[in-house]
């Protein structure tokens, strides 16, 4: 081929991409049976042959397009899934042409220098410490993963034992606490880290999930305590504040998992829920969540980033390491795609004052669902601090009936949970493109489909 460059099929994606994207708002949340039924389409043999990249094109769009959630639109209230920004959509195409390694600066010049922009924003936005370093990621998971590790090898180092050299068999204990509430992915990446789940000290909790900070056992400085920033159900924060200071005095590590929650810390009216978590060793977010970058996105953040290049350095002869910041050193991968490019786009284009609109906008859309679905009769479980809300029926079946009731309409998407006991659905309001109309329609589909479900026993005008 004499040129890089195919013009015809470059316009054909983003055309295509503005049809669904224009039609993304109007159309269901959920893909329908039939477009689940065509996927079988996109399968078939191992082809022997070429396909024209025209045609490639259009099976993916004709067929895959319809089998999408409309997470991009402004009714999908799953999980903790934000939709992407435009110009952060924009930015992935162009760095996607770039095609670049963003594993050290010698094969990514502006992969390195976006990073290094954007780690020194982010530090001011979540107001870390000066000495904060990081490595961009696929998620919270795997941030969490990262700094966990610096953590290991902080406190190890600390006890005399190289644990890069020698390995964690006869290596001495950590202790982990953390709380009761603690996400999933938290202890999957203690348990890839050696961590035994049933050697955690489990931290009780309150109502809203939140580690009760006189219940922590006696800390020392081979102890590791998690806390987070954010329920995924509630939304609580752990009380960041109590628990470092104690945990500091007694020379033990805080990591904190921040995956949405740290980005309260940029809305002035949510900025008291993130107190104290600045002074943590470590931290744990995404921007695939509540910043709206595209998927996939996270970072994780280490005071003294020495540990974490310790924890992550790889050398070789054909390695080159500038005396720079060099990615592969803080990072566990070598090769990666530059996703700093989107979280920069983000930034840059929203500012200081666009992020915390955007924080704010959506924590105001959760709270206001919430007061109305209360008014009309449905349990809120949670106090809607932030952008989470768990609406409970009559009944737990009826909360269950509700919800596939809801998945199946596809006005709106909203998953289910189990909250202290009790059945709830899950409203996470993530996205920069959910409009009051949305949510106007989502509060109508959800009072008519919760009556149909029996969620609501007898209509409270009736009582
Ligand atoms: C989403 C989430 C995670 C995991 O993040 P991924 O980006 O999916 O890896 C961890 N902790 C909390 C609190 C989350 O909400």
């Amino acid at each position: 081929m004499d040129q890089v460059v195919k013009p015809e099929l470059l316009a054909d994606a983003a055309q295509r991409a503005q049809r669904y994207l224009r039609g993304v708002t109007a159309r269901r949340v959920s893909p329908d049976i039939e477009a689940l039924e065509r996927l079988a389409e996109l399968g078939g043999p191992l082809p022997d042959r070429a396909t024209a990249d025209e045609e490639i094109l259009r099976l993916l769009d004709e067929v895959g397009s319809p089998a999408t959630m409309a997470s991009a639109g402004g009714r999908y209230f799953g999980l903790v899934i934000g939709g992407a920004l435009p110009v952060t959509v924009a930015a992935n195409w162009l760095a996607t042409a770039w095609d670049q390694n963003a594993a050290m600066r010698l094969t990514s010049p502006v992969a390195a220098q976006l990073e290094d922009i954007t780690l020194e924003w982010l530090k001011q936005l979540f107001e870390l410490p000066g000495s904060t370093g990081g490595a961009f990621v696929t998620g919270a998971s795997m941030a969490s993963f990262t700094a966990l590790a610096a953590a290991r090898q902080a406190i190890l180092a600390r006890a005399g034992w190289d644990a890069g050299a020698r390995g964690l068999f006869g290596a001495p204990p950590i202790r982990v606490v953390v709380g009761d509430e603690v996400h999933v992915t938290v202890l999957k990446a203690l348990t890839l880290l050696g961590f035994g789940r049933d050697t955690l000290v489990r931290v009780p909790v309150d109502g809203q999930g939140r580690m009760q900070a006189d219940a922590l056992p006696a800390l020392d400085d081979r102890t590791i305590v998690c806390i987070q920033a954010g329920n995924v159900n509630t939304g609580a924060f752990d009380p960041a504040e109590m628990i470092c200071r104690q945990t500091k005095a007694a020379g033990a590590w805080v990591h904190v998992d921040g995956a949405f929650g740290m980005w309260a810390a940029c809305a002035p009216r949510r900025a008291h829920l993130t107190a104290g978590v600045p002074l943590a060793d470590s931290w744990a977010t995404d921007a695939h969540k509540w910043l709206n970058t595209p998927y996939d996105c996270g970072i994780a953040l280490v005071r003294e980033p020495e540990h974490l290049r310790r924890t992550m350095t790889a050398s070789a002869a054909y390695l080159h390491a500038s005396d720079q910041r060099e990615a592969s050193q803080l990072n566990p991968e070598l090769s990666r795609r530059a996703r700093a490019v989107e979280v920069w786009a983000a930034i840059r284009s929203l500012g200081r004052d666009g992020i915390a609109d955007l924080v704010e906008r959506t924590c105001s859309h959760a709270s206001r669902l919430a007061a109305r679905l209360s008014a009309a009769g449905f349990a809120v479980l949670n106090d809607v601090v932030i952008n989470q809300v768990l609406v409970a029926g009559e009944s737990d079946e009826a909360t269950d009936r509700m919800i596939a009731e809801i998945q199946r309409d596809g006005t709106c998407w909203c998953g289910g949970t189990t909250w202290q006991g009790r059945r709830a659905m899950r409203v996470s309001v993530s996205s920069w493109a959910t409009t009051d109309e949305d949510m106007e329609m989502s509060f109508d589909a959800m009072m008519r489909l919760g009556r149909a479900a029996g969620a609501l026993g007898r209509s409270p005008s009736l009582a």
